[in-house]
C-alpha cells in the first residue's frame, strides 16, 4: 500500500474530529441558535415539492440572485460552493497546484494550508506579529516579510482571513490593501465572519481583478450543517472556479434553505446582535479572571492565552462537558479559542474557567 501513497501527503493528518456527545459545542464557531420553526417549515414546504430524482440547479441561479440582492453585486460575480471550505479548495485547484506557491500568514484557518498541499502547491507561511500593548490591534501582518516572498515572475496565491480565525480581529486595513496592491497573483480575502464586524474588501473588487472574497452561511446565518459558502470576484476568476468545481456541488435542500434564510434578514440581524452582546459580556467576564489574556474580537469567538498549561484547561473543561478549540501553531501555543454560545453557555464557561484557574494558579 505504502508505495501507492502520494509522498507529498504523508504529513497530512486526516480531518476526523472526535465526536463528543452531549457536549456544549464551543469549538467550531457555529451559531448557538437554530432556525426558528416557521422558517424551517417554509424550507420544508418548498423542498417537499421538489423532485429528488433529478439533479438540481448546478449554477445555484436562484441563490445567486438572492445573494446579488444581499450584496449589491451582479450574480455573474458570485459563485456558490458546498461550504466556504469548498470555495477554498476550488481557489487553490484553479490557481495554485504543482510548481506554484501559496502565501499564508499564520496562524490562520487550517484549510488554506491543507488544500494547498493537496493541490500540489508549496506553502509559504509567514507568522503574524503579536503586539500585546498596541492600542489599535494586537495581531499584525508582517507586511515586509510577506512582501519579501512576492515573486514578480511567477503567479502565486495568497490567503488573508479578515477578521482572522483564530486570532479574532481584523488586520490593519492599510496593510491588507498594500499586500493586495503589490501582489502578482490571486488574493483570497476570507470574510467568513463579515457580518459580525461589517468591514469588507468587496468594494475593492472593481479595482483589483485578482481579488476574491470568500463568505459562508455557516456562522451568523446558522446553516453550518447545510454547507453553503460563496465567492465574490471578477467574472474571469469565477470562470476558472467553474472549471474545477464538481458538477452538482450544492444540493437542492441547501440551495433552498439559503434562499429562504436570506428572506429573513431581520432574524439574522437579531442573531447577530445577540451574539455580539454575548461576546462582549463573555469578554468582560473572562478579563476579570486571573492568569488569562483575552484578545480583541470582531467575530463570534474569543482567543485567550493562559498562564496555566492549556491542555489542562482544555481537559478540565471537557470534563465539565464543554468542548473548545486548541488552535494550531507555535504563535498560539498556550491559547484556547472559545466560540460565543448562548448567555447560559457563556456563563457556564466563565464559571468553569474561574474554578479551574483558581484551583491551578499558584
Ligand atoms: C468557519 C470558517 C470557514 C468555513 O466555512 P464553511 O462554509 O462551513 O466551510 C471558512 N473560513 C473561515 C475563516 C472560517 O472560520
Amino acid at each position: 500500500m505504502t508505495k501507492y501513497k502520494r509522498e507529498d501527503l504523508v504529513n497530512l493528518l486526516p480531518y476526523k474530529p472526535a465526536k463528543v456527545k452531549e457536549a456544549i459545542r464551543l469549538h467550531a464557531n457555529e451559531s448557538p441558535y437554530d432556525l426558528p420553526e416557521d422558517l424551517k417549515e417554509s424550507i420544508f414546504d418548498r423542498v417537499r415539492k421538489e423532485s429528488f430524482n433529478y439533479y438540481y440547479d448546478p449554477n445555484c441561479d436562484e441563490l445567486r440572485e438572492a445573494l446579488s440582492g444581499y450584496l449589491g453585486i451582479q450574480p455573474e460575480k458570485i459563485f456558490v460552493g458546498s461550504g466556504a471550505d469548498e470555495i477554498i479548495y476550488d481557489i487553490v485547484l484553479a490557481f495554485a497546484g504543482p510548481g506554484r506557491e501559496v502565501i499564508i500568514p499564520v496562524p490562520s484557518f487550517p484549510s488554506y494550508e491543507t488544500f494547498s498541499v493537496i493541490s500540489g502547491a508549496k506553502v509559504v507561511r509567514v507568522p503574524l506579529l503579536l503586539e500585546e500593548d498596541s492600542a489599535d490591534c494586537c495581531w499584525k501582518l508582517d507586511v515586509p516579510k510577506i512582501k519579501s516572498q512576492f515573486k514578480k515572475d511567477a503567479p502565486q496565491v495568497m490567503f488573508i482571513c479578515y477578521p482572522n480565525n483564530p486570532t479574532g480581529d481584523y488586520f490593519r486595513e492599510p496593510d491588507v490593501f498594500e499586500l493586495i496592491k503589490d501582489f502578482n497573483g490571486i488574493v483570497a480575502v476570507d470574510e467568513a465572519y463579515f457580518e459580525f464586524g461589517g468591514k469588507t474588501f468587496i468594494k475593492r473588487l472593481s479595482q483589483f481583478p485578482n481579488l476574491v472574497i470568500i463568505r459562508t452561511f455557516s456562522k451568523v446565518f446558522s446553516l453550518a450543517g447545510l454547507r453553503i459558502g460563496y465567492a465574490v470576484a471578477d467574472e474571469n476568476i469565477i470562470e476558472e472556479l467553474y472549471k474545477v468545481k464538481p458538477p452538482y456541488n450544492v444540493n437542492l435542500f441547501s440551495q433552498i434553505a439559503a434562499v429562504e434564510v436570506l428572506k429573513h434578514m431581520d432574524w439574522v440581524e437579531e442573531v447577530k446582535k445577540k451574539i455580539i452582546k454575548a461576546r462582549e459580556e463573555l469578554k468582560n467576564k473572562l478579563k476579570e479572571l486571573p492568569g488569562i489574556t483575552v484578545y480583541p474580537s470582531s467575530t463570534n469567538f474569543l482567543l485567550c492565552k493562559f498562564k496555566v498549561p492549556r491542555d489542562l484547561v482544555y481537559q478540565k473543561l471537557l470534563e465539565k462537558g464543554i468542548l473548545v478549540r486548541k488552535p494550531e501553531g507555535k504563535e498560539v501555543e498556550n491559547m484556547l479559542r472559545f466560540s460565543v454560545g448562548t448567555p447560559e453557555q457563556n456563563e457556564f464557561l466563565a464559571q468553569s474557567l474561574e474554578d479551574i484557574l483558581k484551583e491551578h494558579l499558584q
